[in-house]
């Protein structure tokens, strides 16, 4: 077994374990496998392992080893997540090559997204990005935003609102974190009441999986537990 296959084993035991000690299905919690920053050897490693859901966040990066593996037929059934800042005018190459935008935090993004949509593909799967914490460098709209901003998606024939995504507060304080991540909670729960297509709730990444998992989390992003520890150019 390699690296990466070992390690994605072990996660997957771990979801497993959080989950049961929250009183919730393993089912219910989808791992999303995050190579930025990783070779594509990496993810075809992952693949191999089984793994189909990957998530990136640098546009350029994420578009080339798209390409790379959309080429051979050995990688069929991937679902690309773009889970990164996402600039106006990199809208169309997310639009035309992923399947879900995590990281919608205006209507401008949203309204792009969805003229640049490919007509024969799928309606694009987005979440809105809620910075939950109120910290000044984080992306994300504030809860008191994402009704407005859900109604105008709702609208949109070319994307499908799916949920929320956070990132959690910059802190060692799981307390605060699990403050955060309940607060998400009770906004998706809202949500989801009010419009069927929602259901997913994107939180947790390496540090606060466990917490993120028994706060209702349907989607852990986590990458260094899968990859190794990142190493930025
Ligand atoms: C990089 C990244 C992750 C993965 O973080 P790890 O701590 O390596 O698991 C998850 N979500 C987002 C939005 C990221 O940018």
């Amino acid at each position: 077994m390699n690296d990466i296959e070992s390690r994605l084993l072990a996660i997957k035991e771990q979801i497993t374990s959080h989950a049961r000690q929250a009183g919730r299905s393993p089912n219910e919690i989808k791992l999303l496998a995050v190579s930025k920053t990783k070779p594509v050897e990496a993810i075809q490693e992952a693949y191999q392992a089984g793994q189909r859901l990957f998530g990136e966040s640098y546009v350029q990066e994420a578009i080339t080893k798209i390409q790379q593996l959309n080429n051979s037929s050995d990688y069929a059934g991937i679902e690309w997540h773009f889970i990164g800042p996402l600039q106006s005018n990199k809208t169309k190459l997310v639009a035309e090559h992923f399947d879900w935008v995590h990281s919608i935090d205006r209507e401008k993004t949203a309204q792009r997204l969805n003229e640049q949509r490919p007509a024969n593909l799928p309606a694009l799967n987005v979440c809105i990005q809620v910075n939950i914490s109120g910290e000044r460098t984080k992306s994300g709209i504030t809860a008191d935003e994402v009704f407005g901003l859900a109604g105008i998606i709702s609208e949109f024939p070319h994307l499908k609102l799916r949920g929320l995504m956070t990132i959690a507060e910059n802190t060692d304080d799981l307390d605060v974190v699990r403050d955060n991540f309940l607060h998400m909670q009770e906004l998706f729960n809202r949500l989801k009441n009010q419009y069927p297509s929602v259901d997913t709730l994107s939180m947790g990444m390496t540090d606060d999986m466990s917490v993120a998992i028994s706060s209702g989390s349907t989607m852990v992003r986590i990458g260094t537990a899968i990859f190794g520890s990142r190493e930025y150019k």
